[in-house]
């Protein structure tokens, strides 16, 4: 039986937890705060069945997932993953994973563009310098 999902009090940057049925992101599963003195647990609710999370009866669809900034996007663009993994400790390597994956793709994507400009600019040279052989054929013959 699948286990409900906890985020530790200091998550992994990116990582949260997703229902598939509200289709909330849960960005902390607990946490306690003070109140003259006692401590109160405190839990997020599900959207739907406005149930605390440790009663959601949805729990097994709620999967780990990663956000991550696209780079050279200056954080407008995001990637996401759902991580099928049951335990925090698993998604955080999951989440180290999904990071590099993203950067990588990304560099390389980079690296890919610069590539067909440097084409680019051969072709253009060598026209430029077809086009001026013409020229000094034209003038030779005239
Ligand atoms: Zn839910």
């Amino acid at each position: 039986m699948a286990k409900r999902k906890q985020l530790t009090a200091k998550r992994h940057k990116g990582l949260f937890v997703y229902c598939h049925v509200c289709k909330k992101h849960f960005t902390w599963t607990k946490r306690y705060t003070y109140e003259k003195g006692k401590q109160i647990k405190e839990e997020p609710i599900c959207g739907k069945t406005k149930k605390n999370y440790s009663s959601c009866p949805n729990f097994s669809v709620h999967r780990y997932k990663s956000r991550v900034n696209i780079p050279g996007t200056n954080g407008s663009k995001k990637e996401t993953k759902v991580h099928e993994v049951t335990t925090y400790n698993d998604a955080v390597s999951e989440a180290i994973k999904f990071e590099k994956e993203v950067k990588e793709k990304n560099r390389s994507k980079f690296d890919k563009n610069s590539l067909e400009d440097q084409q680019h600019l051969k072709l253009t040279k060598q026209k430029l310098e077809l086009e001026q052989m013409q020229q000094q054929l034209t003038l030779q013959l005239q």
